[in-house]
């Protein structure tokens, strides 16, 4: 069953990843969702480098009282990338799988390969190197 889909999470009604989010959005993501009707400054911040999700009491702000994502067929590229995370290890930089996802293990090599490459795109979208 699919990760990155969400169809894993949506059965077990599973929305870990979107508590306390510190999801970094590109301006490719935050035009797609200022075009979706919402403002700026009740779903992101700055903090110094990147712009993040917001949360509010704890909660992603796009995340509705039953678990599902109000943006979900238009959310940032690193939600729809997610559980695969970059991950440094000397001083290379690597995806990986986050292991705070509780369906972690059942992701398949051609949902990490997938997940990687939206990874890739969103840094370069950041201007980062990877
Ligand atoms: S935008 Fe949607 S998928 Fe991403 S963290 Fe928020 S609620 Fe979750």
């Amino acid at each position: 069953m699919s990760i990155l889909s969400g169809v894993l999470c949506l059965k077990n009604n599973c929305y870990k990843c979107c508590l306390e989010t510190e999801m970094i959005i590109s301006l490719r993501d935050i035009t797609r969702i200022l075009e979706a009707g919402y403002k700026l400054s009740e779903f992101l911040y700055f903090d110094g480098k990147n712009w993040r999700l917001r949360n509010v009491n704890g909660r992603c702000f796009f995340l509705n009282t039953d678990g599902t994502c109000k943006i979900y067929s238009i959310r940032p590229l690193g939600c729809r990338a997610y559980p695969v995370i970059l991950v440094e290890s000397n001083k290379e930089v690597k995806c990986g799988v986050d292991d705070y996802c509780p369906f972690s293990q059942e992701i398949t090599d051609r949902e990490l390969v997938d997940g990687c490459k939206k990874l890739v795109k969103l840094f370069r979208e950041l201007g980062e190197k990877v």
